[in-house]
């Protein structure tokens, strides 16, 4: 039976952490601030929203939410983001993901200003990240995987790991990650015309899945020992809940955790670590502001 990779305690751990940090930033008369922008009423945005800028008030940064309506054009929303570019008490600004279908998504996210880019999707950061230097913002999910195997102590030196989703904001940070020097994985990417993905996800030692299926992983498609990563959230009708949903991951939990050494939970697993990571973002941004602001 699989161990569970608790993301909910690693993630207790590393906001103690950084509680600390923010402490002695305070001490030093800066606030870590992160800005969030909501276009819409998305429930599910105004849920991770929600969750986002409380896990930034535990820890004694300042969160705020700015509502723009769903209607919003783009030259009001990029005249929001020119406000909390060269607002000096904001130093993270995330635009929260889907935006309406009205507003181009790559233009308002290369808007932010990449020193305030705490989710990492600005080009400039991107690049950064892709070349492995340190100034630059990694995606929060990506980093928050790399942090869990790290503090779990899975070894990923010389393991096959295989990711299955090819996407920018997760999969494909991710593997650059996990190929670089220090993790040195073997890395292979699979995505939705990968013929019999099975075969591939068969090789894994780590298997990081992040499509949006339910199911999408079985028992067969796994070899024994595997660790799993689940990033997948997909809402599922559950008349048992208050809320008339629960959330599940892309792997069939209960079946692959008999053949698993090691698996992620949804919920409790990635997405923790997601928000921790974006605080641990926020808090780097902060203080690189202080740097910036000392005379050399
Ligand atoms: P995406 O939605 O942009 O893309 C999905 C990917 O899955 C694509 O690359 C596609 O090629 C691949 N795919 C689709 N069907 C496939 C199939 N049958 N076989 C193999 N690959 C297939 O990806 P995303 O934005 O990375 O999101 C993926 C999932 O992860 C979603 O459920 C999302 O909600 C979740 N997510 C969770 C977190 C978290 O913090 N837990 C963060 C980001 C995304």
């Amino acid at each position: 039976m699989a161990r569970n990779i608790d993301g909910t305690e690693i993630s207790r751990v590393m906001r103690a952490e950084m509680a600390q940090q923010v402490a002695e930033l305070q001490a030093a008369g800066v606030t870590p601030g992160l800005s969030v922008v909501l276009v819409g009423n998305n429930p599910a945005s105004q849920a991770y929203v929600a969750s986002k800028t409380r896990a930034c008030e535990t820890l004694g940064m300042k969160g705020q939410t700015l509502n723009l309506p769903e209607d919003v054009s783009k030259e009001e929303l990029f005249a929001v983001i020119d406000r909390l570019n060269s607002d000096a008490t904001v130093h993270g600004i995330l635009v929260q993901l889907p935006l309406p279908a009205h507003l181009p998504y790559k233009a308002v996210l290369e808007h932010i200003h990449p020193d305030k880019d705490v989710d990492g999707f600005h080009p400039q950061n991107a690049g950064l990240a892709f070349v492995g230097d340190p100034r630059a913002f990694i995606p929060c999910t990506p980093a928050g995987i790399l942090e869990m195997l790290r503090r779990e102590n899975i070894p990923t030196r010389g393991k096959h790991v295989v990711i299955v989703g090819r996407s920018l904001i997760v999969s494909k940070p991710l593997a650059s990650l996990l190929m670089a020097p220090g993790p040195d994985a073997t890395v292979t990417i699979t995505h939705r015309h990968t013929p019999d993905l099975a075969a591939f996800t068969r090789q894994a030692d780590i298997l990081i899945v992040a499509v949006g299926k339910q199911n999408l992983i079985t028992a067969d498609m796994v070899k024994p020992g595997v660790v799993v990563i689940d990033v997948g959230q997909n809402r599922v009708p559950d008349a048992s809940s208050a809320r008339g949903f629960k959330m599940v991951g892309d792997v069939d939990f209960d079946a692959v955790s008999q053949v698993a050494e090691a698996i992620t939970p949804v919920p409790g697993g990635v997405g923790p670590m997601t928000i921790t990571m974006l605080l641990a973002n926020t808090l780097q941004a902060a203080r690189a502001r202080v740097t910036r602001s000392q005379p050399s």
